[in-house]
């Protein structure tokens, strides 16, 4: 038998649905952040069904199609207004259907997704399985709607408003015709009857897949794809050269690649001194080193919010008021339930003065969050004229590491955790209780619903403090590190 989901992983790679038929031990179970984010979807689904008045739910129908298949009939003979999980099997192929609703001449297929208004191809893939195989066990299909979550919502009130939460989406003109979900069924049972396929590599297609560790396990650490894009990356392979240290000297089409390829090739760094010079005096004192950490809820805890918008609920701030100067450190961090955007302003507007540069790693994530401070609550407007203000000042230490700073270490990234470790490695994450932002969003989702005790809550606040201040820390270190790299004499590097 053949499910959906089955189905749409043979579309997104052949590969993946060959390993979960053929050789699932080498598949690794979902992650936390999967995990997570799979629960996340299972609550919008819950949610989803509550805007069916009338709908009857099929609980856990995969576990016995058979009668999934047979209630369904039935609830359908009966005229339910909804049925939630609606199973239907034909061709030995198994559909559920999030919601299949009843309307005046057939019925509606409706998918829940709890992703954002992006409508990525998979969810079409999905959609047009479902009416293939609804449709072809005589079922009037009248239209086919994607139900996801509208984040442009800017929820004024305390309640949500579900109606305007979810969109629907008529997917009808977008459907994928009979024929050639048909080809892909013939195509499906060839794959599965015939030998393991190769692997198509793909950086960003292959995160998160639960076969990467197999898929990826004999590509060296410094290969292609850590510099190049998937496509040329595979190219290269094809060819022999799995390095980026192999690939021939200034062949690239581009300074920045051929200069990664002479950075892996020597091991050394490349510095465009003058370019990491200019952005040194794009800096003014004083200087304000910043870091949010943000929550993302799905469906706004506050007023003056939107579904997925990142909600700061804390910074640290280191500031340097001149040019060797002592450095200063100051924090914010939320308590209770209270919205913690306001509390947040209000200690950005006490320690950011009027003049200076802030900086920030990948400073247009920090920019963004202040614009919308400014933009989304009801606050003075001399208030909302200073979160503005702030917002122009950025900088972005992540700009020079984009290509006039590389490092071999780096492995052709510039995010702060790869500069950070090759660049100043004595100061570690390795071991923080929070090390990351994603933790850090965890450490926010359990100080606010969850039952922790008084020295439970006290240390989760430690732990969160000591990571957002080594953050700005970091970017403190980082411009030393550059303003060391231009003033060291010409000679190394470019
Ligand atoms: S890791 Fe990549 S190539 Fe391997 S099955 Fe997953 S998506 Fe396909």
């Amino acid at each position: 038998m053949l499910s959906k989901s089955q189905y749409t992983k043979y579309k997104s790679c052949p590969k993946h649905l060959w390993l979960y038929r053929h050789k699932k031990e080498v598949l690794t179970p979902p992650d936390e952040a999967v995990q997570k984010k799979m629960d996340r979807g299972n609550d919008i689904g819950r949610l989803a069904q509550r805007q069916f008045p009338g709908g009857v739910a099929i609980s856990e129908a995969w576990k016995d199609p058979a009668a999934a298949v047979a209630q369904t009939k039935a609830l359908m003979a009966r005229g339910v207004a909804a049925i939630c999980e609606a199973a239907f099997l034909y061709d030995d192929i198994l559909v559920l259907v999030d919601i299949l609703q009843k309307t005046p001449a057939g019925w509606n297929i409706v998918e829940v997704k709890s992703s954002g208004k992006n409508i990525k191809p998979i969810y079409l893939d999905d959609i047009s399985i479902q009416n293939y195989v609804v449709s072809k066990s005589g079922v009037p299909v009248e239209h086919c709607y994607l139900m996801h979550i509208n984040t442009d919502y800017f929820q004024t009130t305390e309640q949500t408003d579900w109606g305007q939460f979810f969109l629907k989406t008529l997917m009808d003109a977008e459907l994928t015709p009979p024929q050639e979900i048909e080809r892909d069924l013939a195509d499906i049972k060839a794959l599965l009857a015939g030998p393991e396929p190769p692997a198509q590599l793909d950086k960003n297609g292959c995160g998160g897949c639960e076969a990467y560790e197999y898929c990826w396990k004999n590509v060296p650490p410094d290969s292609v794809f850590e510099v190049f894009r998937s496509q040329k990356a595979r190219d290269y392979m094809a060819q022999g050269i799995l390095r980026v240290q192999d690939v021939p000297a200034g062949s690239c089409n581009s300074d920045k690649l051929n200069h990664w390829v002479e950075v892996y090739r020597t091991q050394q760094p490349y510095i465009d001194r003058a370019a990491v010079a200019h952005w040194l005096n794009g800096l003014k004192y004083p200087l304000y080193y910043f870091d949010f950490e943000t929550c993302q809820p799905v469906v706004p805890l506050w007023r003056y919010s939107r579904p997925y918008q990142q909600i700061p609920f804390q910074f640290s701030l280191h500031v340097q008021r001149k040019a060797n100067g002592p450095f200063e450190h100051y924090q914010y961090l939320f308590e209770g339930k209270q919205d913690p955007r306001y509390g947040c302003v209000e200690a950005m507007l006490k320690y950011i003065g009027a003049e200076g540069s802030l900086i920030a790693h990948h400073a247009s994530f920090e920019r963004g969050c202040v614009q919308h401070l400014a933009q989304d609550l009801p606050l003075p407007q001399a208030q909302k004229e200073a979160l503005q203000h702030i917002s122009s000042r950025f900088v972005d230490t992540e700009a020079p590491f984009k290509q006039d700073y590389l490092h071999p270490h780096m492995h052709g990234s510039s995010s702060i955790k790869k500069v950070l470790p090759s660049l100043v490695p004595e100061l570690s994450y390795e071991g923080m209780p929070i090390a990351n932002g994603g933790d850090a969003m965890n450490a926010f989702d359990l100080l606010y619903f969850g039952k922790l005790t008084k020295q439970q809550q006290a240390q989760l606040r430690a732990d969160l403090l000591a990571y957002c201040k080594q953050d700005t820390w970091a970017m403190v270190k980082l411009v030393e590190v550059l303003r060391q790299s231009v003033q060291q004499s010409a000679g190394s590097g470019c």
